[in-house]
């Protein structure tokens, strides 16, 4: 029977798309970076639906890419552009099945929006502290396959630390029940570990058991500007020291970004009484003190006087808070109409971050000398978006053009500092071929061993991550 009509008996006709245009918004990348065609893009509801479709396509050695939110800027949820790959969304999957704030967990399917688990979480007075600019739309699945990071990483640690269990389809179809809530078990290899951040090429994530925390009653957010780099370097020290290791994020932004942010998001207006070249987001949250924004003053105070600080806005209300957050969260968004951007995604050694930014402007000057320089993002966790912006009055594919020569040049600086090459946004296509000219040849042979005895046809999103 044709492969077509088996997958259209397992999720019905209704939620098997098989029209080029209603496959548009399954096989074009956020960014429109990357674009595919599919043969059909199937919507199972169930785990055993899930089982169904991947046993058929290992019966037929069909390819099939596992999309969650189709959030990733990597191009890793896009298929090629032969048109024999099944697309497998998991959106219709999104049931959560418990919130427990007694065991700190929530069991919920792969295709639950993040956005929603925070809620579902919020409505217990607990959170999921995954905090992304996509979570409207991405899912915890696709969070999970590319052990997403954002914006409390520093307090909370990655996605792979949030996940105590999985329910995994493998490549041949049986499904592999992980879904403990246990945080101690040492009973051999922690199989689990294995799909977070395996983006989609050793399993399809089904549902998880993830962890969630106490809310903190107090939270105060402040905008400082600082000198420079190295002194968001130590401010952070300062505040963690000051603190007790209250601070759950803090987000280097430079001038630029708050420029283009006010230019191109409507009602966003520039919350800084004077121009200053960098400015660090910081938040501090607590439960026990009531006195938050007292302490958050006590240390922007203490880097005044050690010269790290030159100015700082501590709103009082939640709304005004928000605002600062927004223009944070809108920097991606305004990149795209300055023209081309060369997006990097590097984490370096924190005590680094400076050394990086101030090595990659002049490597990258050395190619484009008018280029802007655009790097903002997670400080805390050495991870900074270092996205080079073309220069105003150039041609955005002549910019572009030099993707690979500035890329190579940045990526260099990283890996010398033994950074990485990416640092939350995972490898995808985009970085397929750097993986392999960076990793050493024993991380590339014991990938390869994995995906073998996991995958042996390869069906599981071919040549994304590993090329083929
Ligand atoms: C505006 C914006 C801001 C962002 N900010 C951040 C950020 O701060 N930090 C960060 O880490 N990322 C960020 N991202 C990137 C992206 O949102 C994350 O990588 C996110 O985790 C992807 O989730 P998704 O559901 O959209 O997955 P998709 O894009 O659909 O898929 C991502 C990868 O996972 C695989 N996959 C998806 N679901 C499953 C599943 N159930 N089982 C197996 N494989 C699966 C896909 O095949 C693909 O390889 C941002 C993206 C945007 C657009």
């Amino acid at each position: 029977m044709d492969l077509i009509k088996k997958l259209t008996d397992i999720v019905g006709e209704k939620h098997i798309l098989l029209d080029e245009a209603d496959m548009q918004g399954f096989v074009i990348e956020w960014r429109d970076k990357f674009v595919g065609k599919a043969r059909a893009v199937v919507q199972p509801k169930t785990t055993e639906e899930v089982a169904a479709i991947v046993r058929l396509c290992a019966a037929t050695k069909t390819s099939l890419v596992p999309q969650g939110g189709n959030t990733s800027l990597v191009g890793g949820s896009i298929p090629f552009m032969g048109g024999d790959e099944i697309v497998l969304s998991l959106s219709r999957m999104n049931r959560i099945h418990d919130v427990d704030p007694l065991d700190g967990t929530m069991t919920v399917d792969a295709g639950c929006i993040l956005a929603n688990l925070q809620a579902a979480a919020e409505d217990v007075e607990c959170i999921f502290p995954l905090r992304i600019g996509s979570e409207g739309s991405c899912q915890i699945g696709g969070n999970i396959s590319t052990n997403a990071g954002g914006v409390q990483v520093l307090h909370y640690g990655n996605t792979r630390e949030q996940v105590l269990g999985l329910e995994v389809v493998l490549p041949d179809g049986r499904i592999w029940d992980g879904l403990t809530a246990l945080r101690k078990d040492n009973t051999g290899y922690d199989l689990k570990q294995l799909f977070i951040g395996a983006e989609g090429t050793l399993g399809i994530v089904t549902r998880a058991v993830v962890k969630i925390y106490p809310r903190s009653k107090y939270q105060q957010v402040a905008l400082a500007a600082i000198p420079s780099v190295d002194a968001a370097v130590a401010f952070l020290s300062l505040a963690r020291q000051m603190s007790g290791d209250q601070v759950t994020a803090i987000e280097i932004i430079p001038r630029i970004c708050i420029d283009m942010v006010v230019r191109h998001v409507p009602g966003v207006t520039d919350p800084m009484p004077a121009r200053y070249d960098w400015h660090l987001l910081i938040e501090l949250s607590s439960s026990s003190t009531e006195n938050i924004k007292e302490l958050m003053e006590n240390i922007l105070a203490a880097g005044f006087e050690q010269e790290i600080v030159l100015d700082a806005i501590v709103p009082a209300s939640q709304a005004q808070q928000q605002k600062l957050w927004q223009i944070r969260e809108e920097i991606s968004g305004a990149q795209k109409p300055e023209g081309g951007s060369i997006k990097h995604d590097i984490s370096v050694p924190v005590s680094r971050f400076a050394d990086f930014i101030r090595e990659a402007d002049i490597a990258v000057a050395k190619i484009i000398p008018d280029f802007r320089s655009v790097a903002f993002g997670h400080i805390g966790d050495g991870n900074v978006h270092y996205n080079p912006l073309q220069p105003e009055k150039m041609d955005k594919s002549d910019y572009l053009g030099h993707w690979e020569e500035i890329s190579r040049a940045v990526h260099d600086i990283a890996v010398s500092m033994r950074g990485s090459i990416s640092a939350e946004h995972g490898i995808g296509r985009l970085k397929a071929d750097d993986l392999v000219h960076y990793k050493s040849d024993v991380e590339i042979d014991l990938m390869h061993r994995l995906k073998q005895a996991l995958d042996p046809d390869g069906i599981m999103n071919p040549g994304k991550l590993l090329k083929k």
